[in-house]
């Protein structure tokens, strides 16, 4: 596995509860400094994939039993959510997952715990955030449970942020919202990716969008990748288009 790839995923499989084969042999790479996208239907294992890396897996009784995970040449399947973390390998969840009852500032600063930064770094950190999300410092100070879906998927970036992630696994981040917001989404997460330089590995259905902001993709069908190529190459084949793109 080589040190520039921040993430090498080979010949993965994983199992839930024990019986359940769900990935049968997944390989990926992301390179540093890239934004790599992970297609493919519903139930194909786009989730799986991003929870095996971050090893949210073990929450869901899921296993890798086949297969190695490397982050910057390092071996770590089977190690905790946490230490990923301090890596600087974090997963932003489908479905956003605030904390509702929590100002969207409170929400924000629960990310910045794991590395226990000093008081000033994380109020620089905050400035960050709110400089990439101008809608969040609106947004401070309201319960982050009455923001719209788009604010609430802005402030799981921002708190996945906090922890000063030098990768961040994106699941689904167009989910629910309109099509202006994704694509404002998107424009942000490029920004992350160009300015901060964090590599960015999403899981998408909404295959339009996560290639024309990926440099490149795989297509995952029941638990296996059938396509890869970079996202020009992609947004041209054929089967891509025809069955991915709706436009064949
Ligand atoms: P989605 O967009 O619905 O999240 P996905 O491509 O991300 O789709 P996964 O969520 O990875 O797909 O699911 C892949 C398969 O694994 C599905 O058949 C799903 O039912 C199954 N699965 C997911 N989580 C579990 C679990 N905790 N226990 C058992 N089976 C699961």
């Amino acid at each position: 596995a080589a040190a520039a790839n921040v993430i090498d995923v080979a010949s993965i499989e994983v199992i839930y509860n024990h019986v359940i084969l769900v990935l049968k042999g997944v390989s990926l790479t992301v390179p540093e400094g890239s934004i790599v996208a992970l297609l493919g239907a519903n139930g194909a294992g786009k989730s799986t994939t991003l929870k095996s890396i971050s090893n949210l897996l073990l929450a869901e009784r899921g296993e890798v039993t086949k297969g190695q995970i490397h982050c910057r040449g390092e071996r770590v399947d089977g190690l905790s959510p946490n230490d990923l973390v301090k890596r600087g390998v974090i997963q932003v969840m489908e479905g956003r997952h605030c904390f509702g009852h929590l100002t969207v500032e409170e929400n924000l600063l629960t990310g910045a715990f794991i590395h226990g930064g000093k008081r000033r770094q994380i109020a620089d950190d905050l400035e960050k955030v709110y400089h990439y999300f101008p809608r969040l410092k609106v947004r401070r100070a309201s319960q982050a449970g009455y923001t719209s879906g788009g604010e609430q998927q802005m402030t799981a970036i921002g708190r996945a942020l906090m922890s000063r992630p030098n990768t961040i696994l994106l699941d689904e981040p167009s989910m629910g919202l309109a099509p202006q917001l994704v694509e404002e989404i998107f424009e942000i997460v490029k920004n992350l990716n160009e300015q901060e330089k964090v590599s960015i590995l999403l899981a998408e259905q909404n295959t339009n969008v996560a290639l024309r902001y990926a440099h490149y993709g795989y297509i995952l069908e029941n638990g296996r990748v059938v396509l890869d190529g970079d996202a020009a190459s992609l947004r041209e084949n054929e089967d891509v288009k025809e069955f991915y793109l709706g436009i064949g």
